[in-house]
């Protein structure tokens, strides 16, 4: 008896998977054909000064719309392009539009606003990558400092040469960096220093569990204060109440991110709202 029990539960398991690497193969089938197809679009998400509010960032978040599986998110084929040659080719068309669309609303955005665009390991292990950038700043006339990449602690697992000199070569250039969802990787704390940072995002599983107090709240006071120690300035992403946003800036974090303050949207819905706020006042 418990044998077929153990066979029942096996066969579901192994459906399953195979399901789950069926949903996988067609994605990645259908990849190639939605860059072509202009299946993807993008949406920004601002991060806000504790102090003022006043947007330190928007945050560049892609979307697939795909005319055969409907929406998919990008953490579900984010990971799934990560495995090809494809993310390469998705995170260029990002770059690039991404910097058109800030260029093209350059004037209402505040001048301290930076444009965050999130890199994938790979994107940094492209050999191109510092050439192809330097060309849309040219090309578009954004400042450097404008700019901002996002990465993780998983690009520098491996500690390439490669990802090394591309993030040393675009620090040269004045682009910023953040170490995005900050604790949920490996950390190296010798690497976090000697790395060109600017910014340090803290991952929002921390962030969400502030309210309950006690160890989770000391945990987040101890990597903000770690953050401070090494001259970075401190994000919490994932920031969703009142109550989150007032410990948060009671422990002196830097800038909030979240649906709390804004959902990510089309940079033109992003910005109307804001010229229709200005115009009621
Ligand atoms: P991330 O860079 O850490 O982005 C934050 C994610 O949290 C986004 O999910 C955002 O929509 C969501 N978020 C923002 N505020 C809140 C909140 O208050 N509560 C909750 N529950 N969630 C919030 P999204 O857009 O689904 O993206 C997921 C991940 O996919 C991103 O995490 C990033 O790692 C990756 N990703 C998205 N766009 C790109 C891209 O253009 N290139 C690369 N390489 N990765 C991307
Ligand atoms: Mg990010
Ligand atoms: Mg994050
Ligand atoms: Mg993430």
């Amino acid at each position: 008896k418990a044998k077929e029990v153990d066979r029942g539960y096996y066969q579901f398991y192994s459906d399953q998977m195979n399901m789950e690497n069926d949903r996988r193969q067609e994605i990645l089938r259908l990849l190639p054909n939605a860059l072509h197809n202009d299946e993807f679009h993008l949406v920004l998400q601002p991060r806000v000064a504790a102090t003022d509010q006043r947007w330190s960032s928007i945050e560049v978040l892609i979307r697939w719309n795909s005319e055969v599986l409907g929406f998919v998110s990008p953490g579900e084929f984010i990971p799934i392009a990560e495995g090809s040659h494809l993310i390469v080719d998705i995170g260029y068309w990002v770059i690039r539009e991404a910097l058109r669309q800030f260029a093209d609303h350059y004037d209402e955005l505040d001048p301290d606003t930076v444009l965050s665009i999130n890199l994938s390991p790979k994107q940094l292990e492209h050999r191109d990558l510092t050439r192809f950038v330097a060309e849309e700043i040219r090309k578009t006339g954004i400042p450097a400092y404008r700019l901002e990449f996002e990465i993780t602690e998983h690009s520098l697992t491996e500690e390439s040469e490669t990802t090394l000199a591309t993030l040393a070569e675009l620090s040269n250039m004045g682009i910023r960096f953040a170490m995005d969802d900050f604790g949920t990787g490996y950390s190296n704390l010798g690497m976090l220093q000697a790395l060109p940072l600017n910014v340090l995002k803290i991952d929002q599983r921390f962030v969400q569990r502030v309210e309950t107090g006690g160890k989770d709240l000391e945990l987040v006071r101890a990597i903000i204060n770690m953050g401070h120690t090494l001259g970075l300035t401190v994000v919490a992403e994932g920031v969703e109440t009142a109550q989150q946003v007032a410990l948060l800036t009671e422990l002196q974090c830097d800038e909030l991110q979240g649906y709390y303050f804004y959902r990510p949207q089309l940079l033109d819905t992003l910005l109307g709202g804001l010229q229709r706020e200005v115009t009621h006042s």
